[in-house]
């Protein structure tokens, strides 16, 4: 199944405990897709970016196998720019600086072709652009989607109006009890699924992963890191090994959810031990392969006995 990824691409600053970087390459779409393309093609990334996106990082993306056809190049300004500090415990960050530059005037466009993708991706963005996205594609068999604390405080009404629409919503524990007023789980979840995705995942970080729906539920713990470099992108790698799964599998079902999960944890594994997009552009199925075997034993209950 094709994936359609539509979200932001940026170079970003990171301040962490175990260095600094000035400018990589980050952003939603770009994690998504680099993540998504392991496991199947084609990857069709929606973005829009400056005029100073360096050739190196476009090679980098086509190398991956990414379909650039959504990928704009706007040369009337210069590509979105986040910074970001982690504190020591990298769990909180402070977001230092954010200037939008072209994408301001992002309005996703979806070429013809990719409108009958099976598996789109709404990596956070401005909920009412993830509207418009949903508006143009004609037949996906899965719509999932991501958002953070900023659209939850500015675009509520939109984003309430995209989460009754998706299949799937990623969030993280802090953005679940921001979204609902309620800090535990068990409960936001109840209140979040009762607002329309039949998926609710949920991720806590070092404390993993629960995906919520009417017939099931899973969890999955994080792989165990001795050290996290950057945890920049965490979330969207984890929705690119999620998507890029089912995709590769072309079966939607309880146990391929599962696996989902399972490989969208491994993925957000690998993404955090350096900085931006350094470690997951040198991954090989080995290393995804065995790493996905690690967390089946890791939390393998035995029955009863
Ligand atoms: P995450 O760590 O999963 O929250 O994702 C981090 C990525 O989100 C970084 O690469 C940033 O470039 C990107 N990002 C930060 N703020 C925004 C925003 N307001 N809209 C879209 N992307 C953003």
């Amino acid at each position: 199944m094709s994936v359609l990824v539509v979200g932001s691409v940026a170079y970003d600053g990171i301040e962490a405990p175990a260095g600094k970087v000035d400018r990589t390459l980050g952003g939603s779409a770009t994690y998504i897709s680099v993540a998504s393309s392991y496991f199947t093609s084609p990857v069709r990334l929606v973005g829009t970016v400056g005029n100073d996106f360096d050739d190196r990082d476009t090679r980098f993306l086509k190398e991956k196998g990414v379909d650039l056809e959504g990928f704009k190049v706007d040369d009337s300004g210069r590509t979105f720019f986040w910074k970001g500090r982690y504190h020591e415990n990298m769990n909180n960050r402070d977001t230092l600086d954010t200037q939008l530059n072209v994408f301001e005037h992002f309005d996703p466009v979806i070429p013809e072709v990719y409108k009958g993708s099976r598996i789109v991706c709404l990596g956070n963005i401005d909920p009412n652009l993830q509207l418009k996205v949903l508006d143009q594609v004609t037949e996906p068999r899965l719509t999932i989607c991501d958002t953070m604390n900023l659209w939850i405080d500015i675009t509520r009404e939109a984003l309430e109006e995209t989460i009754s629409k998706v299949d799937v919503l990623i969030i993280n524990d802090q953005e679940a009890a921001e979204l609902t007023g309620e800090t535990n789980l068990v409960k936001s979840a109840k209140i979040i699924r009762k607002k329309g995705p039949k998926f609710l995942i949920i991720k806590k970080g070092e404390h993993g992963a629960h995906l919520y729906s009417d017939r099931f539920e899973f969890s999955v713990p994080a792989y165990p890191l001795a050290s996290i470099t950057d945890p920049t992108g965490a979330g969207d790698t984890f929705m690119g090994g999620f998507a890029g799964w089912l995709s590769r599998i072309d079966k939607i079902d309880e146990e391929n959810l599962r696996r989902a999960v399972v490989y969208g944890t491994v993925m957000a594994s690998f993404c955090v031990e350096n900085f931006g997009t350094e470690r997951l552009a040198k991954l090989s199925s080995y290393e995804i392969e065995s790493r996905y075997d690690e967390l089946r034993k890791l939390s393998a209950i035995p029955p009863r006995n």
